[in-house]
């Protein structure tokens, strides 16, 4: 996504986001997510700040049963683009941004902040039942099969 300095008025604007972005990073985590959303844009005196929670949506894999679907996650975007290039100010800060006009490229912004939003752990649903521990079936499709296997003969002699 792009924040053109040069087109953005003083004072307070929307600046709407639909945009789909590469995530790139750990597996079983989407590769790419869709950012939907509407961004507050403060154009102040020397700096611009873009901030809003918007919703990310991917291809997730489900921490329980492993099974691919659809996520929906809330991504919080806040940072900020300094108008002064040489500014020592937020230099660390990935989401302070330093330049005076022209086009921001807001993407890796947008990039960390729905990896930073992204759970620790994703179910597919409520009622998912997971992967048996014993058997490895997925016990949302089949019914465990560990009780038979290790059924042990040698009870069957006791009266
Ligand atoms: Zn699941
Ligand atoms: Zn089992």
């Amino acid at each position: 996504m792009k924040l053109d300095l040069d087109r953005t008025p003083g004072g307070r604007t929307e600046l709407p986001l639909d945009e789909e972005i590469a995530l790139q990073w750990a597996e079983g985590r989407p590769d790419r997510a869709r950012l939907v959303g509407t961004l507050t844009v403060d154009n102040l005196e020397g700096r611009v700040l873009v901030s809003g929670q918007v919703q990310a949506a991917g291809m997730a894999v489900c921490s329980r049963c492993l099974a691919d679907f659809d996520f929906t996650w809330d991504v919080e975007i806040s940072c900020m683009v300094l108008r002064d290039p040489e500014s020592e100010e937020g230099r660390d800060d990935s989401m302070v941004l330093h330049q005076r006009s022209g086009e921001v490229d807001l993407d890796e912004v947008c990039r960390e902040s729905a990896v930073l939003g992204y759970p620790l752990t994703v179910v597919c649903g409520e009622g998912c039942k997971g992967i048996c521990a014993g058997c490895g079936r997925n016990l949302n499709q089949e019914e465990c099969v560990c009780e038979a296997d290790t059924h042990d003969p040698r009870w069957d002699a006791l009266p």
